[in-house]
């Protein structure tokens, strides 16, 4: 299994909302794996690495929130013995192991809602900001051992990604530009077409604006990279929050 989610303001983490409630729905309905592989926007590291802490810190990565959001706990285990794995699987670049990165909010604000239980073992992996699409694309292939043992690999970032362009209200109108591109995702996405999804910089209408930095929508190419051929692409939530943050969620397999 492998799925992309949004994973937006962090104010999700407390709300009972479309995106969230799709989520809880999502977690009810996927099979348990023995361990959840998450590709982290917010985790942005020169080299590649694993977290491999059997028990990861939660990381509070956001700030000047309501102090609700920092009482949250989300304890889940550590799977050093995945990581382990993906260490020794880095044919096409190498990986690393890192035991004092935790989780941050790209994994326990998604996790919490999807397993509310914590008692799946989690570990995270970072982007190298010094590779290309396809490169991350490439590393990704490299992880398919993982999905054969069950592992779940979310990607968890954004499609539209731009809080220059944030509304304040959470239901404000999606902006044009922001539903133009999430809808060539989801066309692309729904073609099995990866190289336009790769090169969403070329092909993809208003890239500049939906896709100001590339960190939050690099976690997708993760999980299409582990598309089987003819497998099938569901959409699990397909708003848009503060009219420039996508939360489109897809399962693949
Ligand atoms: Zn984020």
């Amino acid at each position: 299994m492998r799925r992309t989610t949004g994973h937006g303001y962090p104010l999700n983490i407390v709300q009972d909302n479309g995106y969230t409630r799709s989520l809880r729905a999502l977690g009810r309905d996927l099979p348990r794996p023995p361990a959840i592989l998450v590709v982290s926007a917010h985790w942005l590291t020169r080299g590649t690495f694993v977290s491999c802490s059997s028990h990861p810190e939660q990381i509070y990565d956001f700030a000047g929130f309501h102090e609700e959001l920092y009482a949250v706990r989300y304890p889940a285990p550590g799977a050093p013995d995945v990581a382990e794995h993906v260490v020794r699987r880095g044919a096409v670049f190498p990986v690393r192991c890192l035991d004092d990165w935790g989780l941050d909010h790209a994994s326990w604000a998604v996790l919490l809602h999807l397993y509310p239980d914590a008692d799946i073992p989690v570990l995270e992996l970072s982007l190298d900001v010094s590779r290309s699409e396809r490169d991350h694309y490439r590393l990704a292939r490299d992880l398919a051992p993982l999905r054969d043992a069950g592992v779940l690999v979310i990607g968890s970032g954004n499609i539209v990604h731009n809080l220059g362009r944030m509304a304040p209200d959470t239901n404000a109108r999606p902006y044009p530009w922001a539903v133009r591109f999430d809808e060539a995702v989801r066309a692309a996405l729904l073609g099995g077409d990866h190289d336009r999804l790769i090169a969403y910089d070329r092909g993809l209408p208003d890239a500049a604006l939906a896709v100001p930095t590339n960190d939050h929508y690099l976690p997708m190419l993760y999980t299409v990279a582990l598309q089987r051929p003819g497998e099938s692409v569901t959409f699990t939530n397909e708003t848009i929050q503060h009219g420039s943050v996508s939360m489109r969620g897809s399962r693949i397999g």
